[in-house]
């Protein structure tokens, strides 16, 4: 029998502390200290509440909870001295069931881990979708793995068991997170659509309007139908919008989505998660048969990330009544031309057409937007989703220093004019200025010695500044100190000094009552509350220019890594975004009764 919340409330502490025995593997501590929370009011309350407890016990017994563990596929498994729970994983992940070849490399794998690190590899061999990895990706994590520093990996440890855990978790209480499962399942079906030259790799590539592209377009569309939405259709620049009804015909509607092509060889969740995540609660209310007392508009926007044409957001900005004729005439690398590319689409490539899909914002009462971190701090933090306060404010510079090329042997050091170690300079400032502010950012991401020898004084150093802030004033003093900080450094040195500025893009902060619902909905499950800015840029920066807006982040594994076929979350978090999103739909449902 599955073990209920409440009867794990209100059991007396021993009782509750056998209740979750196995959890962690032989430290029966970590949930018995976690109780003393109780009552707690979700499964992911209760599984926060223990990953606190380990977080805060220390080094030492961490690193003995890691050391609890067996090895992957190790001698314990062969003696069969596991634990019920990791026979039960190691077995599912088919590694009872090796060939003597994969054996033998999974013990030298093991041999080389041990040496390096100290303790035993860890990994949540039931994966992000519960079901079990296979044994080709459990040999290339541990390979993977294996370059990682000490400090890192042992957290990466933690972060494993803690996942291990979560399932453990989920088994003893007979639940399954099968709305997380459903919309994990729709991300790995659309990504079977990939561009020649990547898809025979495996890799995924879709970029704007290929026949991949537009197969993805028909697959979303198809799947709104079956979730229930009134009307979908593909819009004039491939856009899949799909509309559930309101309780009324002339309610104003929520406007949400984010894009589904991809930058080349990215991953499976960065923008479609913001698509079918709500799909997947337009699905919940029609099988509840219900209405909202507005209208609930998703949109699949058919580009953001700008690979094919340089046309960054063009999806969104089609809405905003942002797209440029100019981009029509544009040509892709085989020169076929943005126009030609929308008719062979079957899109009508007009202005006339685009031009109407600007939409009226006084019909809309605002967008929200899902996204995929993208970046550390959520699994860093181990906690399954942020509030995002404002989208950064961003500049972009390309920088030439110039100073005089000497040789390296007979060019004394207080008689050089070395351009590289200028910027080296300017590079450990900006990394302090930015970091001084706390959620600044500042890299320097290009830093070349055009012909540079080994033997000579670099004479010239080209390199790219890129500085973002929460807000525009924010980016403006950090831009401010870190050119004068350049200036200074050059005239110091004697050294000549280009800038040209190449991108400006102003903060998105969000409209504090949007920000309000995404808070209100993330503490109702239980789960700590994190605002966090975003680093990156969305289509909701788009939408900001004519509605209110406001993001929330899902937490991405392997150190959040995106536009990378490591991108990746698990079911249980995608389940979590789920239920945020369906809690803003029921709070403005309350705020606009009929
Ligand atoms: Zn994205």
């Amino acid at each position: 029998m599955p073990i209920t919340l409440e009867q794990l409330n209100r059991a007396p502490l021993a009782e509750a502390t056998q209740m979750l025995d196995g959890l962690y593997e032989h430290s029966p501590w970590i949930a018995e200290q976690a109780l003393a929370q109780r009552p707690f009011a979700s499964l992911a309350a209760l599984k926060h509440a223990m990953v606190t407890v380990l977080n805060q016990a220390g080094r030492e017994p961490q690193l003995a909870l890691i050391r609890a563990h067996p090895e992957l596929a190790g001698k314990a498994m062969v003696r069969e001295s596991l634990t019920a729970e990791s026979t039960n994983e190691q077995t599912k992940a088919g590694l009872t069931n090796c060939t003597p070849e994969e054996f033998a490399h999974i013990q030298q794998l093991n041999a080389q881990y041990n040496a390096k690190f100290g303790f035993p590899f860890i990994l949540a061999v039931r994966g992000p979708r519960g079901v079990g990895l296979n044994k080709r990706e459990i040999i290339a994590t541990f390979e993977r793995r294996l370059g990682h520093p000490v400090d890192f990996e042992r957290a990466e440890c933690l972060r494993n068991i803690h996942r291990i855990a979560e399932i453990r978790l989920n088994d003893k209480f007979g639940f399954e997170p099968t709305v997380g499962h459903r919309v994990w399942d729709w991300h790995e079906d659309l990504a079977r659509h990939s561009d020649p030259g990547f898809a025979e790799h495996g890799q995924l590539t879709v970029t704007y309007l290929t026949d991949a592209h537009r197969a993805c377009a028909a697959d979303i569309a198809a799947r709104m139908r079956d979730c229930g939405f009134d009307e979908v259709h593909i819009d004039a620049v491939g856009n899949v919008v799909g509309r559930y009804h309101g309780s009324t015909p002339d309610a104003p509607a929520l406007l949400t989505g984010s894009h589904y092509d991809t930058v080349r060889n990215g991953g499976k969740y960065d923008g479609r998660l913001g698509i079918f995540v709500p799909m997947a609660c337009v699905q919940q209310l029609h099988t509840a048969g219900r209405r909202l007392p507005f209208a609930f508009e998703v949109i699949g926007f058919a580009e953001e990330e700008g690979q094919r044409y340089k046309a960054t957001f063009l999806g969104s900005g089609a809405l905003t009544g942002h797209f440029n004729p100019a981009w029509l005439d544009q040509l892709d690398a085989d020169g076929v031309s943005m126009r030609d590319a929308m008719r062979h689409a079957g899109l009508p490539a007009t202005l006339e057409a685009i031009g109407a899909l600007e939409r009226d914002p006084s019909k809309y009462l605002g967008f929200v937007e899902v996204h995929i971190e993208q970046g550390p701090v959520l699994n860093e933090m181990d906690l399954p989703l942020a509030v995002v306060t404002s989208i950064n404010a961003s500049v972009r510079y390309l920088c030439e220093a110039v100073g005089i090329a000497s040789h390296a042997g007979t060019t004394p050091m207080d008689r050089r004019r070395d351009a590289a170690s200028a910027v080296a300079e300017l590079a450990l400032y900006a990394e302090q200025r930015a970091a001084a502010d706390g959620d600044s950012v500042a890299t320097i991401g290009m830093l070349q010695v055009p012909g540079g020898s080994i033997n000579v004084v670099p004479g010239r150093c080209l390199f790219s500044l890129d500085l973002r802030a929460p807000s525009n004033e924010q980016r403006d003093a950090l831009e401010r100190d870190i050119l004068a900080q350049l200036r200074g450094i050059c005239e110091r040195r004697g050294i000549g000094l280009k800038t040209e500025e190449t991108m400006r893009a102003a903060a998105a902060p969000s409209a504090p009552a949007w920000q309000a619902r995404w808070e209100k909905a993330v503490a109702a499950l239980g789960v700590p509350l994190h605002r966090m800015p975003s680093g990156a840029g969305h289509d909701a920066m788009k939408l900001h220019e004519v509605m209110p807006q406001a993001m929330l982040f899902v937490r991405g594994l392997n150190s959040g890594i995106s536009h990378n076929p490591l991108e990746s979350t698990t079911s249980d978090d995608m389940e979590l975004g789920v239920n945020a999103f369906s809690h803003l739909l029921d709070q403005l449902a309350t705020e606009h009764p009929n």
